[in-house]
């Protein structure tokens, strides 16, 4: 018959995990008292061990949802804390401190939490039970007390003491029943006395003759009936503190020499139940009882619920199976699938393309430092005159001076730091190319492993990093003594300067008209330009610290035309370069000196492409194939369980997703067990029960 217990404890503790309705659960022996009307003493008891907190101020602030399991093979006794991970805790008074701590944690603020404990003991000397402590009524509220912990208490075992809960009502004999807190409590929930049972505790305490009139109580009759216990150990033991197992045949032996004590009080042929043994028969008796009873209506409520579930796992879901694991396998495949098409779109002509115009600006800058570095005026031939180009400076081959200064300009170019220019351009943009990958995959919504996904290829790059640029300074080496352009590179250089200063003069022209709004339109900015270009030549003379502004022009203006003429003079150096790259001498290589934008175009091109041949052995192709094993290592295999669960739960759709699944699994198992309980109980019942 036992086993039927066991069984549907074990069920009521999935149905806990199943969380929410009331309906959805079994019923459970629920302990109420006021304090110090002994009930810790009858639960540690029944147990057979001291477990409970004890001190002066109220301890019980959390309620302790205790399952006790018999195991009638094992010699071993020990609690665990399902919600802590802590597991075979065999020393009692460690039991003790963690629920003290436990409670303890729980601020004298909120006085009383609602969030309960799970304590299982597993024991050969305890019966199938499942019994819930709450905090003791109290009277009057002490003075380090809040106000509302009366109200709070009694709200906390309201909630608890609800159908189809059994509620163990432990009232002291010496206090009167009609002030009893926790008869009082019960009867509002239960008026007619079906569900509760009554304990009578401190039965020693009172004359006999008055214990046992108590029990035979009229006035709030129960159903159940009324159990009397001594529930204390004699202090003569006390001395030393007995091994605890022994509590509960000690507190029996002492009732027994007390009832019997008193045969016509408490004697077989008195009619009342007296001892702590009998009201654990009558516990698993009540329980076993009335969690089969709730058996249908249980399993209803679990059906209906059931169906709830698996409608939204089809409406919601699809019916797509899900879990952590294949949830995190699925998004690292999918990420690692849509690195793979990136590698494969990202090559050596998209590394040679990004490097090459990396260099372009450099060329633009090193060239304008040492060739267009004069006011515009000495340079322009008059008026821009695009016919008159036999008046750009000239670059007489034979000069010394120009030769010097391409080679200047070249060895500038060169050594640079080709290598650790082309390997961060290289690095970075790989790096940037994750980071984009990373937001269109679903790891977007999962900070930790974007970080882990972002750290393994800062890793691989990073360990890359100092061989690949030298590597790729080490080969660019003799670019630094001679660099031959061909014909063909020539004129490819040409093109490209052309198009490079297209672009660079379009982003001068569009900087120059965004200012005209900026200074309230162009006449204004024509205005201040003409005053900042006087100003210049010394036609006038500029009042004022510069920060007050001159001129009739406020500062803020002022900063505004020199940009503005900035930016027109170096429009018309960029214009004056076009022409220059323009002009028929550029079209020969021979004519190097006069051309240097052609030529710095073309050895740029050169270092660029021997770069990316480095670059594409030494950094891509180890990143290629590197990333993805690394993004194994970091997110696969050697992740834990819990790890891969707190993974996937971040991202709250999915989080959903897997809890749908999971109530859905469990109450299913739910349902079998049940089931499969019926029918054993229906055998129960044909056969009878075996003893
Ligand atoms: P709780 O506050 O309701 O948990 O009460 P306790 O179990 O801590 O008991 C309060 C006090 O009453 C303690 O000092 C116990 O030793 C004592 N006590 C509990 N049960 C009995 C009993 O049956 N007889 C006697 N004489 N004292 C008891």
């Amino acid at each position: 018959m036992m086993v039927l217990t066991k069984k549907m404890i074990e069920i009521r503790n999935i149905l806990q995990k199943v969380g929410q309705s009331s309906s959805l659960t079994l019923p459970s022996i629920v302990v109420i008292g006021s304090q110090s009307s002994g009930k810790s003493s009858v639960l540690e008891a029944i147990v057979g061990h001291e477990f409970l907190p004890k001190g002066l101020n109220m301890v019980t602030r959390r309620p302790i949802e205790l399952t006790l399991v018999n195991t009638p093979d094992s010699t071993e006794e020990y609690g665990e804390f399902p919600d802590l991970g802590l597991r075979k805790v065999t020393d009692f008074s460690s039991i003790q401190r963690t629920l003290t701590e436990l409670n303890m944690a729980v601020s004298e603020a909120e006085c009383v939490s609602h969030d309960p404990i799970h304590l299982t003991i597993y024991s050969r000397n305890v019966p199938d039970l499942s019994l819930i402590d709450l905090p003791g009524y109290i009277q009057v509220v002490g003075q380090n007390q809040p106000l509302q912990l009366k109200q709070k208490i009694s709200e906390l075992c309201d909630k608890y003491i609800q159908p189809p809960n059994v509620i163990l009502a432990i009232s002291a004999a010496d206090v009167d029943l009609a002030n009893s807190a926790a008869l009082r409590a019960s009867r509002r929930v239960d008026p007619r006395g079906e569900r509760t049972i009554g304990v009578i505790t401190k039965l020693d305490l009172v004359d006999p003759a008055r214990g046992a009139a108590i029990l035979n109580d009229k006035q709030y009759p129960l159903r159940l009936g009324y159990v009397g216990v001594v529930s204390k150990a004699p202090q003569s033991q006390g001395l030393f503190k007995m091994g605890s197992s022994d509590l509960l045949a000690t507190i029996a032996k002492n009732e027994k020499s007390y009832f019997s004590a008193h045969p016509h009080e408490f004697g077989p042929e008195a009619g009342v139940n007296v001892g702590t043994l009998n009201l654990r028969k009558t516990l698993m008796r009540v329980l076993e009882q009335t969690m089969s009873s709730s058996l249908q209506s249980t399993s209803d409520a679990i059906r209906q619920e059931l169906e709830e579930a698996t409608y939204e796992f089809k409406v919601q879901y699809n019916d797509r199976p899900l879990s952590a694991e294949s949830y995190l396998a699925e998004s690292l495949d999918a990420f690692k699938h849509a690195f793979k098409q990136f590698t494969e779109e990202f090559g050596r002509p998209e590394m040679h393309e990004l490097l090459k115009s990396e260099l372009d600006q450099k060329v633009l800058d090193l060239l304008a430092a040492r060739y267009w570095n004069k006011p515009v005026t000495d340079l322009t031939p008059a008026q821009h005159d695009l016919d008159n180009l036999a008046d750009l400076p000239k670059a007489d081959p034979d000069s010394l001076y120009w030769r010097r200064q391409l080679d200047a300009s070249t060895s500038a170019l060169t050594k640079l730091g080709v290598g650790r220019l082309a390997t961060t351009v290289i690095a970075s943009s790989l790096q940037a190319h994750v980071d984009k990958l990373l937001a269109n995959s679903s790891f977007a919504n999962h900070p930790f492993a974007k970080k882990a996904i972002t750290e393994a290829a800062s890793t691989i790059l990073n360990e890359r990093f100092y061989s690949t640029s030298d590597q790729v300074e080490n080969c660019i080496k003799p670019f630094k003594f001679d660099i031959e352009v061909d014909e063909r590179e020539w004129s490819q250089g040409r093109d490209h300067v052309v198009t490079v200063l297209k672009k660079e003069l379009q982003d001068c022209e569009a900087a120059l008209a965004s200012l005209e709004p900026a200074v309230g339109g162009r006449r204004k900015l024509k205005e201040v330009m003409t005053f900042v270009d006087k100003a210049r030549k010394g036609d006038i003379t500029v009042e004022g610290d510069g920060r007050s502004g001159a001129g009739g022009f406020s500062a803020a203006l002022l900063a505004k035309g020199r940009e503005a003429v900035f930016l027109r003079d170096r429009a018309d150096i960029i214009k004056m370069r076009m022409m220059a790259v323009k002009a028929k001498q550029c079209s020969n290589p021979k004519n190097k000196y006069y051309c240097p934008e052609v030529f710095l175009d073309a050895a740029a091109t050169k270092l660029a492409s021997t770069a990316v041949l480095f670059l594409n052995v030494e950094l891509l192709s180890e990143f290629y194939y590197n990333f993805p094993r690394e993004l194994d290592l970091r997110l696969g295999r050697h992740l834990s369980p819990e790890e891969v669960e707190k993974f996937a739960k971040e991202d709250p759709k999915i989080r959903r997703h897997l809890e749908v699944i999971r109530k859905k699994e469990l109450l299913e198992l739910v349902l079998e067990k049940m089931d499969s309980l019926r029918q054993l109980e229906g055998r129960d019942r044909e056969h009878g029960p075996h003893a």
